[in-house]
């Protein structure tokens, strides 16, 4: 089986994001869209120059991030094409946007369209409306849970580092075929990438353990000995993911945290 991908960048360049979104859209004639991207014209019109006058059967999104949705209900009723979403989605969704409740429907653990099928994976972590869309042999979909450039942002509450690492050795185990991140370029070998992700982790955790073993630091402290001297503009997001993890770590009854003055200070359990 082969199936038309076409990618669309967006126009939505950042230090979070990358070169910006990648929209996908899938099939020849009746396509399926994968992450509309963000509320911009000049994305909007690109996405409707390259779908000329096909049908668009269903839109999905991989999670409720701005850069995702921002055209989702815009898309959708231009085209008048239903949005497939998952149970997960459903309060994020429609807190995003509330009128997205009347173009939704929901999707089980397949979709079938009129060209192919597609597995939904539920994977939080990055957010816990996250899903991954696999079409066996052809390529699975990771939106922001695997991301081409760099490790992916998690921000608590929404996101959580136990579900994220779940989320990668599922994906592990499933991901013979080429990765199609959301931002970033395709990876050839998805599992080990996946890997790749989970030493990244595992590493970390071991430098949090060393740099608190013999002090008591709080999240700005911490960040700076792991991360050093990193561009100003990432260091909030580098900070997200080092709190998500030291949570991690509590979780896992490897250190605590203690408050002090309206700061936590962590410390070796
Ligand atoms: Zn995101």
């Amino acid at each position: 089986m082969l199936i038309n991908i076409k990618k669309i960048l967006a126009d939505n360049p950042s230090p979070s994001t990358h070169e910006g979104t990648n929209t996908y859209i899938l099939g020849n004639e009746n396509l399926v869209i994968i992450d509309p991207g963000p509320d911009s014209d000049k994305h909007l019109s690109k996405l409707i120059n390259y779908i000329g006058k096909r049908k668009v059967e269903l839109i999905v999104a991989t999670h409720h991030h701005a850069d995702h949705i921002g055209l989702l209900h815009k898309l959708s009723s231009i085209k008048n094409s239903p949005i497939f979403i998952g149970r997960g989605q459903i309060n994020t969704f429609y807190k995003y946007d509330s009128r997205l409740e009347e173009r939704c429907c929901l999707f089980e653990s397949t979709i079938l369209t009129r060209e192919f099928r597609i597995n939904t994976i539920h994977t939080p972590g990055h957010s816990s409306d996250h899903y991954c869309f696999h079409i066996p042999s052809i390529a699975l979909f990771s939106g922001d849970h695997i991301m081409g450039w760099s490790t992916t942002m998690i921000r608590l509450p929404d996101g959580n580092m136990r579900d994220y690492l779940e989320s990668l050795e599922l994906i592990k185990n499933l991901s013979h075929e080429q990765i199609l991140p959301a931002h970033g370029e395709k990876i050839l070998d998805g599992k080990k990438r996946c890997q790749q992700l989970i030493d990244h982790r595992n590493k970390r955790s071991l430098q949090v353990k060393n740099t608190l073993k013999n002090a008591e630091l709080n999240l700005s402290e911490i960040t700076e000995i792991i991360y050093g001297k990193i561009n100003k503009k990432l260091i909030d997001y580098a900070k997200c993911t080092l709190e998500a993890l030291l949570e991690n770590m509590i979780e896992n009854n490897i250190i605590k945290k203690e408050k002090k003055k309206d700061i936590y200070y962590y410390s070796i359990k």
